[in-house]
């Protein structure tokens, strides 16, 4: 059984590192810092490692224990949390591949299995949804403090609780964490709601740039690395503007391209009948049916015409 192999590998570790995907957002976060309570709370000695963690994550507990290297070479174990493929650790990958014992505790379809043990549930809406069992079981309560960043992976991943993704149990734990004393709707505050200046700016812009292609079925936008910098922008700012763009009447799949050291990030957001998932696949990429990723290493031009001319073929 799965559950038990997970605690089994725990008790037996002296040390462990907890990994996350690159960009991490609030599911990679909440997941991760969830889980390092959990772990300290069982006596264990526990890093992690997120790398450029958003300011917006800023409220949770245990923040500043975050770190931005290992504290030592190799573990006994590694746990991916909210990461669907090695090649989404970026430069992190080296404690996964050296640690004794290797743990995935993910929710993405396009999940490669690339642990020793795979506790993956494509239907769950966040990784932080399944980490619940992995701590149930573990008989780690859900306090005020895990609770909070399980609620912030949840709200995240959900978009506020409102994809098609979202099961009875997403309520009901939600309901749980409301009992245990949770300001739920301060969180969805913090971590949905309010948006920086930065952050505002940069949607105007890719507000103003956004076209209508294929009569209307794809919205486009980008932003550039010039953007972020007369912004003064940081990690994670741009998030959101995906968002926009799919909310759109007629509009089947949104494109968001944002200039990276290396071309462009895409980021897919459908509403009904296209798998963005299998588009982002084809391009290296990945995700979940109606949000997903690739990085596209072309110039502005030629990464949006790969990736129209992919998207075209499932309108
Ligand atoms: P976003 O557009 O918000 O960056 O990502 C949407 C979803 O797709 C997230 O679940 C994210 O983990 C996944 N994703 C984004 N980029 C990539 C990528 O390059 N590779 C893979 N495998 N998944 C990605
Ligand atoms: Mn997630």
């Amino acid at each position: 059984m799965i559950l038990e192999d997970i605690k089994q590998k725990i008790e037996k570790a002296n040390s462990i590192v907890l990994l996350t995907h690159e960009m991490p957002d609030g599911d990679a976060v909440g997941s991760t810092i969830a889980m390092y309570i959990a772990l300290k709370r069982l006596g264990k000695n526990v890093d992690m490692i997120i790398e450029n963690c958003p300011r917006t994550y800023d409220f949770l507990p245990f923040r500043n224990e975050i770190k931005e290297e290992g504290s030592r070479e190799k573990y006994d174990l590694t746990i991916a949390l909210d990461c669907s493929d090695i090649k989404r650790l970026n430069g992190f990958s080296n404690y996964f591949e050296t640690a004794k014992d290797r743990i995935v505790i993910d929710h993405h379809g396009s999940n490669t299995m690339f642990g020793d043990i795979n506790f993956v549930n494509p239907v769950s809406p966040a990784c932080c949804q399944i980490l619940v069992l992995v701590l149930e079981y573990l008989g780690v309560e859900i306090d005020k403090e895990i609770g909070t960043c399980i609620l912030t992976g949840i709200i995240t991943d959900t978009g506020g609780f409102k994809y098609d993704t979202v099961t009875a149990e997403t309520f009901e734990l939600v309901a749980q964490l409301l009992n245990k004393g949770i300001n739920v709707s301060n969180v969805y505050k913090k971590v949905l709601q309010m948006i920086s200046r930065s952050s505002f700016e940069l949607r105007k812009i890719a507000m103003n740039r956004l076209e209508f292609l294929e009569e209307g079925k794809i919205s486009f936008t980008y932003i550039t690395k010039k953007d972020e910098e007369d912004w003064n922008a940081v990690t994670g700012e741009h998030e959101g503007i995906v968002e926009m763009a799919r909310d759109i009447e007629g509009v089947e799949v949104a494109v968001f391209l944002r200039e990276t050291e290396n071309g462009y990030k895409a980021s897919l957001r459908s509403n009904n009948y296209v798998n963005v998932s299998d588009i982002c696949l084809m391009l290296g990429g990945g995700g979940h049916p109606k949000a997903a990723g690739a990085n596209l290493p072309f110039p502005l031009e030629q990464a949006k015409e790969k990736i129209v001319e992919q998207i075209k073929n499932y309108l």
